[in-house]
């Protein structure tokens, strides 16, 4: 079982939680009777992220591991709040980041295996160095990006070459161009979920084409696979 929370972003879907520039969602991946929690990226305001996270129910102690895409404000703001509340979390980043104290940083260049069904793609892009994360489930892949800077297209075509099959994407998709839900439905995704940067052009385009495989997303959105 995999389900997947939004705790930050630009868009909102209850009232009562905030949204704000930037992104973070929450994972919890059930395999064998082993449960493992972790946080994608942490928004750009860490105030804004607990809030939303307890308004949720999700206790910041809980995370096991923290996974940054990449190093934009947007996607790191809130890991020094996070960092406070549980020092012993392990973060995944595919650059240096002071995180201090007892907090281990692993820097992730390759495609890593992370938990039980859980991976990084390895840093990808050579400008911006960013990693998405796979979880691998039963109905195929699920693919979660924070900014797409390395390109959307590209991202989803490494992770079906490595991989397989891509049942879901969920995340920032970087204002992609007109065309994108033909890409996309070339490679085979069979759900989207953008949200974040992907910019209101292409999350239309993608509504459109994906109709009720299209998930609305923002902070609040929970889906389980
Ligand atoms: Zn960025
Ligand atoms: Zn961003």
């Amino acid at each position: 079982m995999l389900s997947i929370t939004v705790v930050y972003d630009n868009y909102s879907l209850e009232s009562e939680l905030t949204p704000r520039w930037g992104f973070a969602c929450f994972l919890e991946v059930e395999v064998c009777g082993a449960s493992h929690k972790l946080l994608f990226d942490t928004g750009g305001d860490g105030a804004t992220l607990l809030r939303n996270m307890q308004k949720l129910g999700i206790d910041v102690r809980s995370v096991e591991a923290v996974v940054i895409s990449h190093a934009h404000g947007d996607h790191t703001g809130g890991l020094n709040a996070v960092l406070k509340e549980n020092p012993s979390v392990t973060v995944y980043s595919p650059s240096m980041l002071p995180v201090g104290g007892s907090t281990r940083l692993v820097v992730i260049e390759e495609q890593t295996r992370l938990f039980d069904d859980i991976y990084s793609t390895g840093a990808l892009g050579s400008f911006i160095r960013e990693q998405a994360l796979v979880a691998r489930t039963e109905l195929g892949n699920v693919v979660v990006t924070g900014c797409a800077h390395p390109g959307i297209v590209d991202i989803l075509k490494l992770v079906k070459k490595n991989f397989g099959a891509i049942y879901l994407v969920l995340g920032g998709f970087h204002m992609p161009k007109s065309g994108i839900s033909h890409e996309l439905k070339k490679l085979g995704v069979m759900k989207v979920a953008p949200c974040h940067c992907t910019g209101i052009a292409a999350s239309k385009e993608l509504e459109a084409a994906f109709g009720a495989n299209f998930i609305r997303c923002g902070v609040g959105a929970r889906v389980r696979v």
